[in-house]
């Protein structure tokens, strides 16, 4: 691949694609050392399970920075030895760090770069940075600039890229299997790819950083329209799929507790989107077409009610709230076998509702539901019904029996879960309701499809439909003025639905308040 010319001129000449392959090369292999010290540290290689997600993420690193580079030589070649020269650099100091200190790289650790002052940097500087240095950066820096790129043939890089990039697709989607090992881990191996992992997440610190700037546009104010005390519980759930409720026509019993509450099981619900992020912005929002408004827990407080956001899990919009509250703040006060679990949230709430001066409470419970791929780690082991239980990340270490057996058990935890809700909000004796939805559902295997996040279009039912279950008190029933058996249960229903329903239960007159997406309005009431 590498031609001397005959007359020994300085530079050596290369044809485009193969400068392409040799830039993407050598960007695969000298500078992941972390990456690949990871992936042989967590994982078994001498199994094949293990191999294969080992060439998996070797195949995804190769042809990526390739379609890249390839993309950066056709526009211009000179333009990609000016780039390798300046990230060489960089990846040499960061690669140092990254083994020495065992950091990842971040958008948490990129905020602490940008974060630190000058003085505490320049303390780090070692005689051991200089030889990465000059191993990693200078010396491969001096040989491709003295590399001269022959007129290049577009179409036979192109071709090379595309090849790539379609035998990866084939043998990533045959390895199926390793897709919930590289999803546990997806976090920590894309901090460890450089460059990708310092520029991807520079560009989303500052995007975070701008939007967090930028305040949310506020809701127009309403009022609420009498002074009774009445609380809501929004339970919002992760990763239960409607599919494995038994509630919802699931022949496995995973819901023994909840079918001798008295509650409303909504007809078939969508998600909003296929993850936790974007539904959970959904489930709170006004109007579930538009994003950057206030969220229904930061409304609430702002027009005066007492609100409070306990959370197990993460990826809330910000809510400006009374009191916001990680599980682990609650442990010292929780008392029961399920204090790991999302027990921990319900620590109290009893107390929260009743001393509240507050006419109008919202208690927001973010739990960790069903997430998974570690779905046996979601319940106390008196939960472990369904046997046996896939214990392993490596997915081809179970059966597909196993894998639904443990996600099953998360689900009858979930049942106690919120049986517990309804039985102590039950004591208060009060006008309260409690909404339980989840954020979006989840494969376990269908259609060799696992997890979710699948593009909305293409996403099967399984991560789309979702457990939406309504408890209201017997004084809320009287006050609102509707049976559970008069809810009109015709058509479907959403994540649309939770934002006015809530507002329609606290008795909140508001100009953006739209009756038709309140379950509980009563004709006749209002
Ligand atoms: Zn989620």
């Amino acid at each position: 691949m590498l031609h001397m010319p005959d007359n020994l001129k300085k530079s050596w000449v290369m044809a485009g694609h193969h400068f392409t392959l040799m830039v993407t090369l050598m960007n695969t292999l000298l500078f992941n050392g972390a990456l690949y010290a990871y992936v042989a540290s967590h994982l078994d290689l001498l199994t094949m399970g293990g191999l294969m997600i080992a060439a998996s993420i070797a195949a995804i690193v190769f042809t990526f920075n390739l379609c890249f580079i390839s993309l950066l030589v056709i526009i211009s070649p000179a333009l990609v030895k000016l780039l390798f020269v300046i990230t060489s650099l960089i990846n040499a100091v960061a690669l140092y760090y990254m083994l020495s200190y065992q950091v990842t790289l971040d958008i948490t650790m990129i905020s602490n770069i940008f974060n630190t002052r000058t003085s505490e940097s320049v303390e780090l500087l070692t005689p051991t940075l200089f030889i990465y240095a000059i191993l990693l950066a200078v010396i491969p820096s001096a040989l491709m600039l003295k590399i001269k790129v022959k007129p290049r043939k577009r179409l036979h890089i192109i071709i090379n890229a595309v090849i790539a990039l379609i035998v990866t697709m084939v043998f990533l989607y045959a390895n199926a299997s390793s897709w919930l090992w590289l999803d546990k881990h997806a976090k920590i191996l894309g901090g460890k790819v450089l460059p990708w992992s310092y520029i991807v997440n520079t560009i989303r610190y500052y995007k975070q950083q701008s939007k967090n700037d930028k305040p949310a546009t506020l809701l127009p104010a309403g009022k609420f329209t009498s002074e009774q005390k009445i609380a809501v519980v929004l339970i919002i759930g992760e990763t239960a799929r409607a599919h494995n409720f038994s509630l919802y026509g699931y022949a496995r019993e995973t819901n023994p507790l909840l079918k001798t509450d008295d509650i409303l099981v909504m007809n078939k619900t969508t998600a909003c989107t296929t993850y936790t992020t974007g539904s959970v912005a959904c489930m709170l929002s006004h109007d579930v077409q538009q994003s950057g408004y206030e969220p229904l827990p930061s409304y609430l407080h702002r027009m005066g009610a007492k609100v409070v956001w306990r959370s197990n899990n993460w990826g809330e919009p910000p809510v400006d709230v009374s009191k916001y509250q990680i599980g682990g703040d609650l442990l010292a006060q929780c008392h029961g076998e399920d204090c790991q679990f999302d027990g921990v949230l319900l620590t109290g709430i009893e107390d929260e509702i009743t001393s509240s001066d507050k006419h109008k409470v919202l208690i927001v419970l973010h739990t960790k539901g069903s997430h998974g791929p570690s779905y046996y780690s979601r319940y106390p082991e008196s939960f472990e019904k369904f046997t046996p239980v896939c214990r392993h990340e490596e997915l081809s270490q179970c059966t597909t029996q196993e894998l639904v057996n443990a996600y099953d058990n998360t689900i009858l935890y979930t049942d106690y879960f919120l049986h517990q809700a309804i039985s102590r909000l039950q004591q208060l004796h009060m006008p309260v309701m409690l909404v339980y939805a989840s954020d979006h559902g989840e494969s376990l295997g269908e259609e060799g499809l696992y997890l979710h996040g699948t593009p909305f279009m293409f996403a099967p039912a399984y991560q789309k439909e979702v457990p939406f279950i309504i408890w209201r008190s017997k004084e809320l029933i009287k006050l609102q003025g509707i049976s559970n058996a008069d809810v009109q249960q015709i058509g479907e229903f959403s994540h649309a639905h939770i934002f006015h329903t809530i507002l329609g239960a606290l008795g909140m007159q508001s100009p953006i308040y739209n009756k038709e997406l309140d379950i509980l309005h009563s004709k006749k009431l209002r």
